[in-house]
């Protein structure tokens, strides 16, 4: 007999992540970003996660057309080669703005500390509900808006920093490297390296114990 289609299963987190977007989607907060915006651009992906990636701010090519972060532009291409490449699984994706800032003629712009604040509210929702074991800044400004002004943003060594209990692994933005100003041979390895250092902290975590992990590299 055959059997009918069950509905898919959604997990309580799962539903909370579904409530949290569509509450942030409602955000009026800064009158400038409103007015530029397509729509608002939530963090979206695995709930819990492993990993969470935090960009700058959704692009005009990309986030704001498709409303998912790092989607359907170069970056986003990148970024999502990188994370298949390096075999990351239960990946968070996000941005320090969920909206695009634009400048007069209608280009990207670097979001404003103010925009960057007003929408921490929103980042610290989804930290709260993605419980990522690390989380990987996309670049110096989310490197120092997240991991903290003074510590050093060294990608190539990938020094992790440990700010209120979470961790921060800097890496370059997938811009610069789609720019050439970093070689994408060295950004896979970066990535295989981000990979390592999961993969050995759930190791160490199921046995309990310190972890080797939790003495590498933190600043
Ligand atoms: N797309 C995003 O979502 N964030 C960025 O920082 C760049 C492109």
């Amino acid at each position: 007999m055959r059997r009918a289609p069950q509905p898919a299963i959604e997990f309580p987190a799962e539903v909370a992540l579904r409530r949290l977007r569509s509450l942030i989607q409602g955000c009026a907060r800064c009158d400038a970003l409103v007015r530029c915006r397509s729509r608002v651009v939530p963090g979206d992906g695995s709930v819990p996660a492993a990993v969470a990636f935090v960009g700058i701010a959704p692009g005009r090519l990309g986030g704001d057309r498709t409303g998912i972060p790092f989607s359907g532009d170069r970056s986003g291409q990148l970024l999502r080669r990188m994370i298949d490449g390096a075999g990351l699984q239960r990946v968070f994706i996000t941005n320090l703005v969920r909206c695009n800032p634009r400048d007069a003629a209608g280009r990207n712009r670097d979001p404003t500390a103010a925009e960057i604040a007003q929408c921490r509210v929103h980042l610290r929702a989804e930290f709260s509900l993605a419980q990522p074991k690390i989380v990987a800044c996309l670049g110096r400004l989310a490197w120092k808006e997240l991991a903290g002004r003074t510590a050093p943003f060294a990608p190539r060594c990938g020094k992790i920093a440990e700010v209120d209990g979470l961790l921060f692994f800097p890496m370059y933005h997938p811009a610069f490297v789609n720019r050439g100003a970093y070689p994408i041979r060295w950004y896979a390895r970066d990535f295989a390296r981000l990979s390592r250092l999961l993969a050995l902290r759930a190791h160490e975590k199921s046995k309990d114990r310190p972890t080797k992990a939790d003495k590498l590299h933190v600043v």
